[in-house]
């Protein structure tokens, strides 16, 4: 990977904000530290990131974003360990699945060494905002998005890539209630629910707010053929457990290859639980549930890693789990999180 790192080009902000924010008190994504790495690519090439102070981007109003919604982003997290070091958690996969949505969207794929050596630097710079308390977190946002100009519906002659950071606090989810789904889909068999593209999780705006209208949190995505397979749980992967054996859906074109999820998988092996990546049927949960062999669902995703699921909704009826006081839930949110803050060996290689 070419070395850029010394060739990014810093302009620093003149105040840092950093005093005016109660790092106690952080509402996940709303306060955004001092720098962004911003690189555009114009005349066919991605020209050299620079980190500049956080604000505002100016836009033509006919920049394609705005109609054709070229944009895809990524998330994920720096965690500071008890020494004060900073640790990524498997970065390079965010990088390539970046590029995996930047091919699906006809984005030009961006430099490796652009990514990662640009997040790097601009952590460097902002390292002060990581916060240090118990279970937060510096998320991180990168994305790109068609800032080229014109009504004509094909793709962009100029895009931007941005790395904004947000420093966040531990995020509980609560227990949810959630939806299974019967009618929308977030996703199709060769469509882009694989990729991050901004356009995904529009889509799934309106049916979630029904389904929180009925007093649910969340939705969980079924397959958008039949609406008979489990599939995805808001924007987590997500997780089921019947009897000892724990499950999950296949990646397919219709679902989000999480980073959290993989890593679940491989850590529950590890642990010696008995894990099966098939594909679930809505009938094969209800009727665990009904005979007491549910004992666990979850969703996975870098913010709250893990999300435990306390009661699910289908055709009107609701089920609800039972509270387990050993629950894989909690056992592989440990060890994940025990990784990402180096508070214990890392077999895997995960962490940079
Ligand atoms: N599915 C969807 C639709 C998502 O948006 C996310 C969050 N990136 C995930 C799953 C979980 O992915 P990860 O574990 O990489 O955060």
């Amino acid at each position: 990977m070419e070395n850029i790192i010394n060739n990014i080009p810093v302009t620093k902000c003149e105040k840092s904000k950093i005093s005016d924010v109660d790092f106690n008190n952080l509402a996940f994504g709303s306060v955004f530290s001092d720098h962004m790495l911003v690189c555009d690519y114009k005349n066919g090439a991605w020209e050299t990131p620079t980190i500049v102070p956080y604000q505002p981007i100016t836009l033509d109003p006919s920049a394609k974003i705005f109609h054709y919604g070229q944009s895809i982003f990524e998330g994920m997290k720096a965690y500071k360990d008890t020494n004060e070091d900073v640790w990524l958690f498997r970065p390079m996969d965010n990088c390539k699945r970046l590029n995996i949505s930047a091919k699906r969207l006809a984005i030009p794929e961006l430099p490796e060494a652009y990514f990662m050596e640009g997040l790097k630097a601009l952590l460097k710079l902002d390292s002060n905002w990581i916060p240090t308390n118990s279970g937060g977190s510096l998320y991180i946002r990168p994305f790109i998005f068609a800032s080229g100009n014109g009504f004509h519906a094909s793709p962009a002659n100029a895009y931007k890539f941005i790395i904004a950071t947000a420093p966040s606090g531990a995020y509980f989810s609560g227990k949810v209630k959630v939806a299974i789904e019967e009618k929308y889909s977030r996703s199709a068999n060769g469509g882009v629910g694989y990729a991050k593209a901004g356009g995904n999780y529009a889509g799934q705006f309106y049916p979630t707010q029904l389904a929180i209208q009925k007093g649910y949190n969340q939705v969980i995505w079924t397959d958008d053929n039949t609406h008979e397979y489990i599939e995805e749980a808001g924007a987590m992967n997500i997780f089921v457990r019947i009897n000892d054996t724990l499950m999950t859906a296949p990646t397919s074109d219709r679902i989000l290859d999480g980073i959290t999820r993989k890593s679940i998988i491989e850590i529950a092996k590890a642990e010696g639980i008995n894990v099966e990546v098939k594909k679930i049927s809505v009938n094969e949960v209800v009727e665990a549930a009904k005979n007491g062999s549910l004992k666990e669902m979850f969703g996975s995703g870098t913010a709250a890693v893990v999300s435990p699921i306390a009661a699910f909704g289908y055709k009107g009826t609701d089920y609800d789990l039972p509270e387990l006081e050993n629950s894989y839930a909690s056992l592989l949110k440990k060890r994940i999180t025990d990784i990402q803050y180096n508070r214990t060996d890392d077999p895997f290689g995960w962490r940079v």
